[in-house]
């Protein structure tokens, strides 16, 4: 019905073309590791098809493990661009044990009794590569908060999509490797419901979910990584005073308003810019920085509110729990003075009941600071005390 070499011609062009388009769209736009593995995928797969044209001529002893070594390895570049999209690395010798193992058995066959070397290998490799695929694409999509922001549902579509997709084509190869096994690949079902032809335009339906998910992807992550770099501060990696706001509003709301604001000011600091330099009073404050993220709890934050100012709120504490904290950051930042090479200076506080409006438990907060400077700095003065 359908002409193979045709089809394979036409899979080689989409893949060709997917492979430009998505390299000069996509990659060179964002040099993300999950869209380079995916241009890679195209590419090998491209190729591949091209070498199987060989398949049947006396070519074939040497095109055939040429293709299957190709396909395996573009399969594999699909699962580490889904393990890339979670953030993992792999190492470059996971992705060779299939195409040398199924190239290796390739070139042992023997292709004048053999009509598809290595045909079982080579189909177990595609499930078992796309199985794992799919795998990490199902780790993912359920890591994705239920939406909030249309651009989150977006985004949850696109990995979604990318999991039907690779689930889809892995349990097409799961059933074609077992027709395989079963009749041998000159007999039905295995040349009727999972032939050549069907395979091809399997693979073309695949390609076409996979690009069309993955720039989706690609853009929803180049996004995030926009927002995320908007909201924290270049120095100290912390949260800046727009990136705290929004979050504190959240984190507010969430516990109903209730917890303490603690504005926080390194004292002096004038004079260790003046005195050791202005790379000294940047240690300063990447230090303090780090002291107070590595003392409060992963559902408090801190930011840093501008200069030599920082901001956290403890959501749902009480005030002995601020004492606490302040306490804790001060007595740390002594014990690095004492210890270390970094100029440290003393810190003063001020801290408020954190209610909404936001703005004024910060203007509550900044009232006790002043106390605190005024009292003589290196102290923690409630706003309640003072008002
Ligand atoms: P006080 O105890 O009253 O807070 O005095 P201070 O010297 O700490 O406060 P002041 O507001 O007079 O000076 C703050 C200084 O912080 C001025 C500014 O140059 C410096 N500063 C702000 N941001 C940075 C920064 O990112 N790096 C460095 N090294 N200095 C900074
Ligand atoms: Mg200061
Ligand atoms: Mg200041």
């Amino acid at each position: 019905m359908l002409h193979t070499p045709s089809l394979y011609i036409a899979l080689a062009v989409l893949m060709a073309t997917v492979f430009v388009l998505f390299y000069f769209v996509t990659y060179r736009s964002s040099r993300a590791p999950y869209a380079g593995w995916w241009c890679a995928s195209l590419g090998l797969q491209a190729l591949a098809r091209v070498f199987y044209l060989w398949d049947g001529t006396p070519q074939r002893v040497w095109a055939n493990p040429v293709a299957i070594t190709l396909d395996a390895l573009g399969m594999g570049c699909i699962w580490a661009a889904s393990r890339s999209l979670r953030g993992r690395r792999t190492p470059w010798w996971w992705l060779a044990v299939a195409p040398l193992l199924v190239g290796i058995l390739a070139v042992m066959d023997d292709p004048a009794t053999t009509p598809w070397p290595a045909g079982a290998a080579q189909l177990a490799s595609i499930w078992i590569l796309l199985a794992l695929a799919s795998v990490d694409l199902w780790f993912l999509a359920r890591s994705v908060p239920p939406t909030r922001t249309s651009d989150q549902r977006v985004y949850r579509q696109a990995v979604w999509g990318l999991f039907a997709a690779c689930a889809g084509a892995a349990l097409f190869y799961v059933g074609r490797w077992t027709a395989f096994i079963a009749v041998g690949p000159e007999r039905p079902p295995f040349t009727t419901v999972f032939g050549e032809n069907l395979s091809t335009l399997m693979l073309v339906v695949l390609m076409t979910a996979v690009a069309f998910n993955m720039s989706t992807v690609c853009d929803e992550q180049q996004k995030r990584t926009l927002r995320d770099l908007a909201a924290h501060d270049g120095l100290t990696g912390l949260l800046n005073r727009k990136g705290f706001l929004h979050l504190a509003e959240d984190a507010l709301l969430r516990h109903r308003g209730g917890g303490q604001l603690i504005l926080a000011d390194l004292d002096h600091f004038k004079t260790i810019n003046d005195t050791h330099g202005h790379a000294a009073g940047d240690r300063a404050i990447v230090t303090f920085a780090g002291v107070c993220q590595s003392l409060v709890r992963s559902t408090d934050l801190v930011g840093r509110y501008g200069g030599e100012e920082f901001i956290l709120l403890l959501p749902g504490a009480s005030p002995e729990r601020a004492d606490d904290v302040v306490e804790t950051i001060s007595l740390a930042m002594a014990r690095r003075a004492r210890t270390g090479s970094t100029v440290l200076p003393t810190v003063s506080f001020g801290i408020a009941p954190a209610e909404m409006p936001l703005a004024e438990a910060i203007e509550h907060a900044d009232q006790a600071l002043y106390v605190a400077k005024e009292t003589g700095r290196d102290r923690a003065i409630h706003y309640a005390r003072t008002a």
